[in-house]
């Protein structure tokens, strides 16, 4: 493998080509809106993805086919498919496209999650809510992140998502943790250290690693990723998010690419999430994960990039900027890496 294309060209995308870039490697983008990854990308492409002419020859012109995006159209993946490899296979893509898949594919591994309801149309809601009790949370089935496209349900009616949608009990939960996991093209497994997670407004705040729950929780939501893998036959890395309860762990949603709350792998460990992910896919032997730091992982979202001056001037704080334009409310700009010592 000689190059890699990448679906997607935001900041995993960036991430990924410096990752791919220092092992010699070249990416293709293929980006239908704004492109930070293009930057530092061998070529980007930068078309909608109805584009036919245009996916044979990003196809074309790479070995293999990763994703920093998971909501890309079937009919483009089709169109890919038939052309080139791509990895993480379709099976993994298409689980975590859609929450409902997504959780009875879990549950059929023995995995557990949140009770769910299908609620296929805001009239079958009210049932939903009789099944489950409240609180609880209605998602839409596709294309949600960032809590968006969720509306709690705590008392009354509740509203609708304007889309098929789930709904999840509220999960009592002590800590949201989560593990980055690789599986290579012959089915060797490492991952990462599982982190603390904090979100706030639905958004990832912080990533604090290690994450100071005992070994039986890490040792657990280490080998729940591993399942999970090793059950889609799972080839790259995998971001697996989990809360922490009194009973055990429950799965709450896994994301088929790098993953935000893996970030402070850049400053823990000597091959990160981005190499480990290209390592992975270009069908090289996966990389040394273990941690040689404790880190805290903080997100700069919005204006928080106004203390980007302070930031660079801290002692042992790496930062990462994403080289996006306008800093809008909940946009996440960069992120920094603080090491502890
Ligand atoms: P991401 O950006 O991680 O893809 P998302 O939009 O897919 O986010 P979720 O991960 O489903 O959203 O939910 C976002 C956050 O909301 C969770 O990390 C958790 O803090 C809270 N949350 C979601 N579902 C539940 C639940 N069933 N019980 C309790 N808290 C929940
Ligand atoms: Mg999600
Ligand atoms: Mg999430």
């Amino acid at each position: 493998v000689r190059s890699i294309g990448i679906l997607g060209g935001g900041q995993l995308g960036r991430m990924l080509s410096v990752a791919a870039s220092r092992l010699g490697l070249r990416c293709h983008i293929y980006e239908p809106g704004a492109a930070p990854a293009g930057d530092v990308a061998w070529r980007l492409t930068t078309a909608p993805y109805e584009n036919e002419a245009a996916l044979r020859d990003f196809a074309a012109s790479v070995d293999v086919i990763t994703y920093e995006f998971e909501n890309v159209p079937t009919s483009a993946l089709d169109l890919l498919e038939a052309l080139r490899p791509i990895r993480p296979n379709r099976r993994a893509l298409a689980i975590s496209q859609d929450r409902l898949d997504e959780k009875t594919f879990l549950n059929g591994i023995g995995l557990a999650t949140a009770p769910f309801a299908d609620v296929p149309r805001h009239e079958d809601l009210p049932a939903a809510i009789d099944r489950l009790g409240r609180p609880a949370i209605l998602k839409t089935r596709r294309m949600g992140y960032d809590g968006k496209g969720q509306i709690r349900i705590d008392d009354g009616p509740g509203g609708w998502t304007g889309a098929p949608s789930i709904l999840e009990g509220l999960v009592d939960f002590t800590a949201e943790i989560s593990v980055i996991v690789a599986r290579g093209a012959d089915g060797q497994v490492a991952a990462f250290d599982p982190g603390l997670n904090l979100h706030q407004g639905g958004i990832l705040r912080t990533t604090t690693i290690p994450c100071g729950l005992p070994a039986r929780v890490t040792t657990d939501a280490v080998l729940i990723a591993a399942q999970i893998a090793n059950a889609l036959d799972y080839v790259g890395v995998m971001g697996v998010e989990l809360f922490v309860t009194p009973q055990g762990l429950i799965v709450n949603e896994i994301a088929p690419r790098v993953h935000n709350s893996g970030h402070w792998t850049q400053a823990g460990c000597a091959v990160d999430q981005f190499e480990q992910h290209v390592r992975a896919v270009a069908g090289l032997p996966l990389g040394d994960g273990r941690r040689h730091a404790d880190v805290v992982m903080q997100n700069l979202i919005g204006d928080d990039i106004d203390q980007l001056p302070a930031l660079l001037a801290s002692p042992r704080t790496q930062v990462h900027l994403y080289g996006k334009g306008e800093a809008r409310p909940g946009r996440k700009m960069g992120h920094v890496n603080r090491i502890a010592g």
